[in-house]
């Protein structure tokens, strides 16, 4: 096959790359960042950086030759992003109407879009006891401001493009994805890689005062990377045309996951909350049972196996950046 992965500079986008390299594909990527701030480089694709697809000549000219197009382009990041920068979440919509516009002039023969848990009624994540959302809960529609309202829109087009033009869309609701390679500072990083983060930085200073956004009662779930790019594949290479969860079901509260990782660091650590920070819905997990029925698998790595990789490689980055600025 001969793929594409847009936004394949980002976190998801270098583990699938390298994934699609393994499985013997032929691998374009683009971004639009420049190369140095890749998060991964793999040689053996075709790397096109500076590639901004907000503009419909540049899909064009990406998606020219290519059987399979993974769109994972968009500007976005955690909570302390997204609350705080609605217009530029819900431009990416450009991104996907014109992937899927060049994909369909192409004959693109397949196109996965990666959509996100924030398309979810607000209404049924007020709990921190949740349950679990399951597909249907996407409507009536009211997702997170912004970046979830994108997300949607761009979802029910991938349908449309289906339904009235033929081109087979494929379409993953991701829940909270983490792991090593991937934004963990300066803004747009999300919690697991912003309490490892934290927890390394204590452990380097010996401040072990740790600030948490909100009372740490809100619950998630979280899904390490490597079961992110498995449920994609198998996503990609089955015949379900609706939206589906890619998401782990192991519900901790942030509060466990500053423990959880306080624990793989071998420090004890003292929370400051900030009641005035972002923090999101109140309660969010992922009901696994159509991925189950449809896949015949969901993503199964335990959050402390995932953590402590992910730690490993925050507090690698941590301590490089620490002795940068001791030289
Ligand atoms: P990321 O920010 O690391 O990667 C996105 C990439 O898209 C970046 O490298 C960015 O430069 C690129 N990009 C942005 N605008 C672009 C443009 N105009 N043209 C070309 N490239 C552009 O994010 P990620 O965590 O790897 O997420 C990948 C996809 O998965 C995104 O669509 C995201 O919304 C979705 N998602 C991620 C999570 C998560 O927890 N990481 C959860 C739900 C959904």
């Amino acid at each position: 096959m001969r793929v594409l992965v847009a936004g394949g500079g980002g976190f998801i986008g270098g583990h699938l790359v390298e994934r699609l390299l393994g499985e013997g594909h032929v691998v374009r990527v683009a971004d639009q960042k420049p190369l140095d701030q890749w998060w991964q480089v793999h040689p053996a694709a075709q790397n096109l950086d500076r590639f901004d697809l907000r503009r419909l000549d540049r899909c064009e000219d990406v998606v020219d030759g290519i059987d399979h197009v993974y769109n994972l382009a968009a500007d976005m990041g955690g909570m302390g992003f997204i609350e705080n920068n609605k217009a530029a979440c819900m431009l990416s919509v450009l991104i996907n109407t014109h992937l899927l516009e060049a994909a369909r002039s192409a004959v693109v023969s397949r196109f996965f879009y990666a959509s996100s848990a924030c398309v979810y009624a607000a209404q049924h994540q007020t709990d921190p006891n949740v349950t679990a959302l399951r597909e249907a809960d996407a409507y009536p529609a009211q997702p997170e401001d912004g970046y979830g309202w994108e997300k949607l829109f761009s979802e029910r087009m991938c349908r449309h493009f289906r339904e009235d033009f033929g081109l087979e869309t494929r379409v993953a609701r991701y829940h909270n994805v983490y792991g090593p390679n991937g934004t963990w500072t300066g803004g747009r990083e999300k919690a697991p890689a912003a309490i490892c983060r934290k927890i390394a930085e204590a452990e380097l200073t010996g401040d072990t005062v740790i600030e948490v956004w909100g009372d740490g009662n809100q619950t998630r779930s979280f899904m390490f990377v490597d079961d992110c790019v498995e449920g994609t594949r198998r996503l990609m290479d089955s015949d379900v045309l609706e939206p589906i969860n890619i998401g782990s079901s192991e519900l901790v509260s942030i509060n466990q996951l500053v423990d959880l990782v306080a624990d793989i660091a071998g420090i004890s650590v003292t929370r400051r909350h900030d009641l005035s920070a972002p923090q999101g819905v109140r309660g969010r997990n992922s009901d696994n049972t159509l991925i189950k029925a449809s896949l015949g698998w969901e993503p199964s790595i335990r959050l402390r196996e995932g953590l402590t990789r992910t730690f490993t490689w925050v507090r690698e980055q941590v301590r490089a950046e620490s002795a940068l600025l001791v030289r």
